[in-house]
């Protein structure tokens, strides 16, 4: 059952501040993780400010310099429909569709999805974790087969998102609003490792809300795909992935940004990986040879040793579906 909150509405980015910095508010966007939590009992909330009121939240639209400002309010399907995204952003337009289910692509926000809690089992369900202030990580010895593989550190959640890791290929950059006004924060700093706090997952402090996500114009020669790999093929999260934005001329890789999603806390870039492509043709070889340094150093728990092979195979297949 939901516990009882009261429910604010505001109709513009001021008031929706000045709501959600008071002790105890939740922002809400589509709701379709907030909800949960709440219901879940994972953490609990006096006042729920839902943005649907706030028109400028939503939307694409070019940015001066020819990149794209998303809307935090901008729904998944939205994103990965948009013809901007999907001609000139393949990589977040695969991310977004990739994304949960129809349904709740239809009501979940991009905003809301780089924010969304982790889905880790011990996390969600009725345990006293770390990440809830518990003194340990249950995971370390207990289930932990859908579990990072990289950057755990007294938590070993993955981040659940699917758009996040297409971000920061993208060199995406955050807006953020809050009671002190305005700030940018690059995709890549956004997100927050568990050796820096193990209880949140990103930058953003109390009556802090996401306006926007900005992504510079792509140079010439861009290409970028997301490969998610997941149990089931209707809808799951990643047990492994990579979103992949390579810049190619005269034939060679001159640019390379490789993000894996699935298997650590915190969207990963992987740069050995990155410079094993960098001045050579996109071609079998050295697709092989980036996998192999994409999977380097990666420290599995007893449940998850399956997640370095297929990242691998991930990272393998989808530069090759560029090449
Ligand atoms: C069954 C199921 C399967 C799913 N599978 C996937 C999947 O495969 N891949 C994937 O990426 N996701 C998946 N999801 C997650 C889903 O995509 C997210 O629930 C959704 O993107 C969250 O968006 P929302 O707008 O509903 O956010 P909400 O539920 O409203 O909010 C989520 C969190 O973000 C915060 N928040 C929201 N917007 C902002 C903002 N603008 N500024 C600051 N904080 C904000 C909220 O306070 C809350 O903590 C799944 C969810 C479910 C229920």
């Amino acid at each position: 059952m939901l516990p009882s909150f009261s429910y604010a509405r505001p109709r513009n980015l001021r008031e929706a501040v000045h709501l959600v910095s008071a002790p105890g508010a939740r922002v809400q966007a589509g709701g379709t993780d907030l909800l949960g939590c709440l219901h879940d009992g994972v953490f609990g909330a006096d006042t729920v400010v839902s943005l649907s009121g706030v028109p400028d939240l939503r939307g694409i639209r070019r940015a001066l310099d020819g990149g794209l400002v998303i809307g935090a309010m901008t729904t998944l399907s939205e994103v990965a429909a948009h013809p901007d995204v999907v001609k000139g952003y393949p990589t977040l337009a695969q991310g977004a569709a990739a994304a949960a289910s129809p349904q709740l692509r239809n009501q979940g926000t991009i905003g809301g999805n780089i924010c969304q809690r982790p889905r880790c089992w011990y996390f969600r369900g009725d345990f006293h974790c770390a990440r809830k202030g518990g003194e340990k990580c249950f995971a370390v010895e207990g289930e932990n087969q859908f579990h990072c593989i990289f950057g755990g550190d007294v938590c070993f959640i993955v981040h659940p998102s699917d758009t996040a890791p297409a971000l920061v290929a993208l060199e995406a950059v955050v807006r953020i609003v809050g009671q002190n006004g305005s700030r940018s924060v690059p995709a890549e700093k956004f997100f927050v490792l568990p050796s820096t706090d193990y209880t949140r997952e990103n930058v953003l402090t109390t009556g802090e809300i996401v306006t926007e996500t900005v992504i510079p114009p792509q140079p010439r020669g861009a290409r970028g795909t997301y490969r998610k790999v997941r149990a089931r093929g209707s809808w799951d999260f990643a047990l492994t992935g990579a979103a992949v934005a390579v810049t190619v001329s005269g034939g060679n890789v001159e640019r390379a940004r490789i993000v894996l999603s699935g298997v650590a806390p915190a969207p990963w870039r992987v740069p050995e990986a990155e410079r094993a492509l960098v001045g050579k043709r996109l071609s079998a070889r050295t697709a092989r040879s980036a996998a192999a340094a994409a999977v380097k150093g990666a420290q599995p728990l007893s449940g998850n040793g399956y997640k370095v092979e297929l990242l691998r195979g991930a990272v393998e297949e989808a530069l090759l579906s560029l090449a």
